[in-house]
């Protein structure tokens, strides 16, 4: 059959290989390069994936509006004249191009000479927001996402638990990848909590000897106290060397005794940048990545230190392109220099929550994620929240839900507390309901989601 390509011959390795150095490898190459050496290479890849974008009717039509073309990309500093988009601008495609829009660089007829995967985000509300992954992008990704878990402490052989969800989203399987097919490692794919029991997850990661299990910080810290109940130290029975879970660092290094270290990536681009030994900023992978910080409002460049919307252009891909994808992640990119682990790659700040959930409460512009850490700050108080937004009259109200360990009788004071401390550190009054331990998983996901949802708009 003529254009029948298996995935191995779709893909050439060692182009791949030397383009997008997998661990251990990595650290010693790209991870070292130098500010020029980086640079060029952005640049060149960078003009390639233009030429590509300007192919995509979704792309075209905009870089058209705004008088662009491929051809206008002679610097860095142009591409910020070429138009960002936003996850609203995919919706719209979606909408008027079922079900795949018209922003992915190749289409599902392609699938006998291009052998792919289509990965979701979204879709509680609304359609999922696809996004076709040729066989190269789905190695590139492995490579990325196999970088990061190294840089985070799993080693080429290790057993692994992956307990994220196997769905439509690209996260768990992105991860297998990752860990299958460049880090040697074994993996014991055991879904959430919902497909294979909390206990269970506890009793194999001892009897194989574990030693990460990926999913979110919370859920771990919950696995935790699940291997406490069951008479197991987490620390010492638990034999974890890598803690790569998002969540809250300090607990996580208690609990497990292994160091922690931020990293972020989202489901269209996979991983981006991952935090090294220093613990001060996330490198990011730049032979992969262009990172911008733009002001949530304006879509302006902002300054190096401000903290603004991601604004993010992958430059490894052969299919779909991302190419000035304004995430409206909030984030902070470090000024350029070496770091003390001798890497010159641009150092971003962890994710600090969400442009796009910003509440303009009585002049005052406030982030969800934000109030989070001030609520779980309080005395009583624990790590779980959920922040609502509502409308009465005509003006936006907040209530912080909290939640405590403490007897029910001590929830007034506590809830008292809390909104004296909003109102310190916010300015404005944000009302307080305290929850007992539990409560809030109906609405955050908590052993069920991926990502807890935090935040609700009820306006
Ligand atoms: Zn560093």
């Amino acid at each position: 059959m003529s254009g029948f390509r298996r995935p191995h011959e779709a893909v050439d390795y060692d182009a791949l290989t030397a383009q997008l150095p997998p661990p251990p490898e990595y650290l010693e190459t790209a991870y070292l390069a130098g500010p020029e050496e980086i640079a060029a290479t952005q640049l060149a890849l960078a003009q390639a994936r233009a030429r590509v974008a300007y192919e995509v009717p979704f792309f075209r039509r905009r870089w058209d509006d705004a008088g662009m073309g491929p051809d206008d990309l002679h610097s860095l500093d142009d591409l910020t004249r070429f138009p960002a988009y936003t996850v609203d601008d995919i919706r719209d495609s979606i909408e008027a191009h079922p079900p795949y829009g018209d922003y992915q660089g190749v289409t599902v007829n392609q699938a006998l000479d291009e052998p792919m995967r289509v990965y979701m985000s979204g879709g509680t509300t609304g359609r999922s927001r696809p996004t076709l992954y040729t066989a190269w992008d789905r190695e590139a990704g492995a490579i990325l996402t196999a970088r990061a878990l190294y840089m985070q402490g799993i080693r080429p052989g290790d057993v692994v638990l992956n307990a994220w969800a196997y769905s439509t989203h690209n996260g768990a399987h992105a991860m297998d990848e990752a860990l299958y097919r460049w880090l040697n490692c074994v993996v014991l794919s055991t879904g959430t909590g919902n497909v294979t029991p909390t206990r269970k997850q506890v009793e194999l990661a001892v009897e194989y000897g574990a030693t990460a299990i990926l999913t979110t910080g919370d859920y771990l810290l919950h696995l935790a106290e699940t291997a406490r109940e069951m008479g197991l130290d987490p620390a010492t029975d638990l034999k974890l060397t890598a803690l790569p879970n998002i969540g809250d660092k300090g607990r996580l290094n208690d609990t497990f005794g292994v160091p922690v270290y931020d990293s972020y990536g989202f489901h269209e681009v996979q991983w981006v940048a991952v935090e090294c030994p220093t613990g001060e900023g996330m490198h990011i992978f730049e032979d992969a990545f262009i990172v911008q910080i733009v002001n949530v409002d304006t879509g302006e460049l902002l300054p190096d230190g401000e903290q603004g919307a991601v604004c993010i252009t992958e430059i490894y891909k052969t299919g779909s392109p991302q190419f000035r994808y304004n995430i409206m992640d909030l984030s902070t990119l470090h000024p350029p220099g070496q770091c003390a682990c001798g890497s010159w790659l641009r150092k971003m700040a962890p994710f600090a929550g969400r442009g796009d959930n910003m509440v303009k409460l009585r002049g005052v512009n406030i982030w969800p994620e934000a109030l989070g850490e001030i609520v779980t700050d309080v005395n009583g108080v624990t790590d779980d929240y959920f922040v609502r937004a509502t409308r009465s009259g005509n003006r936006d109200e907040m209530t912080v839900l909290v939640v405590s360990d403490r007897p029910p009788g001590e929830f007034d004071v506590i809830a008292a507390a809390t909104v004296e401390r909003l109102h310190q550190v916010v300015g404005v009054k944000i009302g307080v309901e305290v929850h007992e331990p539990g409560a809030l998983d109906a609405l955050t996901g908590f052993g069920t989601a991926a990502k807890l949802i935090r935040f609700k708009d009820a306006r």
